[in-house]
């Protein structure tokens, strides 16, 4: 059926089946027969399993040992984490290029707050809360007050907007910024903990959809040796190209120049080799620039 949003009379189609919509233009939740909107939501969990989705997904990364499949899930629980959602709009009064449209999620509380920074949170998909799923996980009420996320996703707009003038060699000057408070959402997350050979590892899952926002894996010692080996090959390289630069410039200077950075470029990969465990994220790639505004 087709719905119009109460917020922006936006139209557009849902499945006839759904209760409860969420505008994909300006991303409010509303009732699709009553038009209610409403300010408490939740992510119903997912079906799966989430010790075997975390388990799968590990079994596919670089130097996982094959069984790890079948190791032992020792900690499995949900949290219900409070998540501020934000529709934001920003642009410059002086240049129409720069220009952005968001959605954000600031978590508000609980021990994953800072795990959860910067998660591209889904949109769709949340439903007006039931006090029925705080029986089911560890819920947590918000501590940081809604002005202050508030400001946190002014301040991220703000950063977004003077990184693409900037792009575009220009210097922002004034802006008009629209942030919209979409409401609070209890987020599910998936604490897990694993045995592999009599040693403890750590996980985390989205309990919406399964992605593995964070885990840690135990590297096979193969993948180890093959890393000390990579190492010892740039070592190796960085030997000869010193002794071509010294050859060329017929001082002994040149073989210094490449055993040094040879050296550096060794040691980034050694020290990588005596890693036993490793992080990953399905999600997360690194923790640097802005991932609430990376292009999809
Ligand atoms: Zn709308």
């Amino acid at each position: 059926m087709e719905v119009t949003c109460p917020t922006c009379s936006a139209r557009f189609k849902v499945p006839d089946t759904v209760e409860v919509a969420t505008c994909p233009y300006c991303g409010t939740t509303f009732h699709v027969h009553t038009k209610e909107t409403g300010e408490h939501f939740f992510f119903p969990p997912m079906r799966k399993d989430a010790g075997g989705v975390l388990l799968k997904f590990l079994s596919r990364q670089y130097g996982a040992p094959a069984d790890i499949v079948d190791a032992k899930v020792t900690k499995k629980e949900l949290h219900w984490v409070p998540v501020y959602f934000f529709y934001l709009h920003g642009r410059s009064k002086l240049w129409p290029t720069v220009e952005e449209v968001q959605f954000m999620g600031i978590p508000a509380g609980s021990p994953f707050k800072t795990l959860l920074e910067g998660y591209p949170f889904p949109i769709r998909g949340k439903i007006f809360f039931d006090e029925a799923v705080v029986k089911k996980g560890h819920y947590y009420k918000p501590e940081v007050p809604r002005e202050k996320a508030e400001e946190l996703a002014r301040v991220a707009l703000i950063n977004a907007l003077q990184g693409e003038a900037a792009q575009e060699d220009h210097s922002l000057g004034d802006v008009e910024l629209e942030v919209r408070y979409l409401g609070l959402v209890h987020y599910p997350l998936w604490e897990l903990r694993y045995e592999y050979n009599g040693q403890e590892y750590w996980g985390y899952v989205d309990g919406t959809d399964g992605r593995v926002i964070s885990a840690e894996y135990p590297l096979m010692s193969s993948a180890r040796k093959k890393a000390s080996l990579m190492a010892l090959g740039v070592l190796g390289a960085g030997f000869v190209l010193g002794i071509a630069a010294s050859a060329a410039y017929g001082t002994g200077l040149g073989l210094l120049g490449g055993v040094i950075p040879g050296g550096v470029g060794a040691w980034g990969i050694a020290s990588k080799g005596v890693v036993k465990k490793r992080i990953v994220s399905e999600v997360m790639k690194g923790r640097s620039g802005n991932l609430y505004f990376q292009p999809i």
